[in-house]
């Protein structure tokens, strides 16, 4: 499929402040999973929820952000439900969109998204599962690339966490203080991003998230504390809790 750039391209208003970042940057939005464990019969990223496509959520807190564009990954053969779908949510929001098809494994839907982002100074990627991310943690995440090379949203692990081996026998318990659990938003200086995807298609099957590729690249990272409302949509009991924080 080739990556069709959606009919509108809407220029959006820069908020004060966040100007420079936003305006060379774009967000790059994955949804070519399956959601196989919501067992909805298609791709999560197109489950409704309250009353929208779970993606279009993303989508607004995108250009509220100021992102100007988004380019957004979906499973192979799904291009067509894609632009159908965020035809009807696109109205409310304004943001340049472009759909691409997804990859065999998360990191290669970043890199097929990336490719088709064009050249810009950052991007932000975001799990379409995350549906209540604020345009505020947008924001504070591309704002931190300042000094790093990338910036992404975690929260503080609040359970203790415990090693053990295949017999269930603990083998070390972790320092809780420093540990953080890794969500999207993940905001990267695209070059960056770029040097970390170009490595083998086992080494990006290994990857639960981008950053991870930018660290072992050498590159800097850090964690921005999100809100607890960021959670990630998998079962349908999430997407039950993510329509109760909707209202
Ligand atoms: O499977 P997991 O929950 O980690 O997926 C996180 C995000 O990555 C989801 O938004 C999913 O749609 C996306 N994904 C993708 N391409 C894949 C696998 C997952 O875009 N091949």
């Amino acid at each position: 499929m080739p990556p069709p750039e959606r009919a509108s391209e809407h220029p959006t208003d820069f908020v004060g402040g966040h100007r420079q970042i936003t305006s060379g940057c774009a967000a790059l939005v994955v949804a070519a999973g399956s959601g196989e464990r919501l067992g909805a019969g298609r791709p999560k990223a197109f489950v409704a929820l309250a009353g929208r496509p779970l993606l279009a959520w993303s989508l607004e807190a995108i250009a509220a952000a100021a992102v100007p564009r988004a380019v957004v990954a979906v499973p192979p053969g799904h291009g067509a439900a894609a632009e159908e779908a965020l035809a009807g949510a696109a109205g409310s929001f304004a943001l340049g969109l472009a759909v691409v098809e997804g990859g065999a494994t998360r990191s290669q839907s970043v890199r097929n998204a990336l490719a088709a982002a064009g050249d810009m100074e950052a991007v932000v990627v975001h799990d379409a599962a995350r549906p209540l991310a604020t345009p505020e943690l947008f924001t504070r995440t591309l704002a931190a690339l300042a000094d790093h090379d990338a910036a992404i949203a975690a929260a503080r692990v609040t359970d203790t966490i415990k090693e053990a081996g295949p017999d269930c026998v603990v083998t070390r318990t972790h320092d809780r203080s420093r540990l953080w659990a890794i969500q999207t938003p993940q905001a990267f200086r695209a070059e960056s991003l770029r040097r970390a995807l170009d490595v083998p298609a086992a080494v990006l099957a290994a990857a639960t998230d981008d950053a991870w590729l930018v660290e072992r690249a050498g590159g800097s990272v850090r964690v921005v504390e999100a809100p607890a409302s960021n959670i990630k949509v998998t079962t349908l009991h999430d997407l039950r809790t993510a329509e109760s924080a909707l209202g």
